[in-house]
């Protein structure tokens, strides 16, 4: 579904991603795991094209998604995204939040739009919230209406950068089970992440970032028990 060829990104002389090479197929479920600082945030918004590669490509079905507006227009909306910070509209109520996306960007019925929203807002729990503010929600309510307005996009691909890093503890369960809900229904998802549980035991290939490379591509069972690469090992060990 996505391919990423060779891709390198620097900011001036500083090499952030260095000749990066994977695949997601269409219901994948990868985590992207390594150290503060390895690339990974930058990854993912090469991969979405909020931030333009210095060189190589990202192609989409087979054709290179190129640097023209209205190409990354039409590719943002098959590829949502959900941020740490969650980024809703604080002035706009939970139900809102859902149908301005599908509205403004898709053009979709306000019918068809408040049908998306339900739908998914039901699906995450907070069907009940439709009329609340962000501001009056918790860090995991938040975060799972984000997700359900990303869902209203209608995706193809959902990319997570540490979605549960901004939460009180007791709220990275409700978020992390969402996911592992969406993971089982067959959505394909790319997530950073520090939740290691959740890598291993519901992600279907682990990439591991160190210095911007990706030093390992592999199925957890492999890369949580036989780790090929020294600096994998030395991450791992942290978490022990
Ligand atoms: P991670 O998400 O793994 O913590 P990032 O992708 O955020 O890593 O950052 C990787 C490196 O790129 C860091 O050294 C960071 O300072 C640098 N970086 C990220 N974004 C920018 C930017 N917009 N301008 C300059 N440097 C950046
Ligand atoms: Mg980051």
């Amino acid at each position: 579904m996505i391919e990423v060829k060779d891709l390198s990104k620097s900011f001036g002389d500083h090499e952030v991603l260095r000749k990066i090479d994977f695949e997601v197929k269409k219901g994948e479920v990868i985590c992207i795991l390594g150290s503060s600082g390895s690339g990974k945030s930058t990854l993912l918004r090469c991969v979405n094209k909020l931030e333009t590669q210095t060189s190589g490509q990202v192609l989409y079905h087979g054709k290179e998604i190129r640097n023209v507006q209205k190409e990354i227009n039409e590719f943002r909306s098959r590829v949502g995204m959900v941020f740490q910070s969650f980024n809703l509209f604080n002035n706009m109520t939970v139900l809102e939040n859902c149908m301005e996306g599908a509205r403004k960007v898709l053009h979709v019925s306000k019918e068809e739009a408040f049908d998306r929203a339900i739908k998914h807002l039901k699906e995450v729990g907070m069907a009940p919230y439709i009329n609340a503010r962000p501001e009056q929600l918790s860090g995991g309510q938040k975060q799972r209406v984000a997700i359900a307005r990303g869902l209203c996009m209608n995706p193809e691909v959902l990319l997570f950068d540490e979605p549960t890093s901004a939460l009180d503890p007791e709220m990275v369960g409700e978020v992390l089970n969402v996911m592992k809900e969406l993971a089982s229904s067959g959505l394909t998802m790319l997530i950073v992440t520090h939740e290691m549980d959740f890598a291993k035991n519901v992600s279907s290939r682990v990439l591991f970032m160190d210095k911007g490379y990706v030093v390992e591509d592999a199925p957890p069972e492999e890369f949580f028990t036989n780790p090929k690469n020294d600096r994998s090992r030395e991450f791992l060990s942290r978490f022990i």
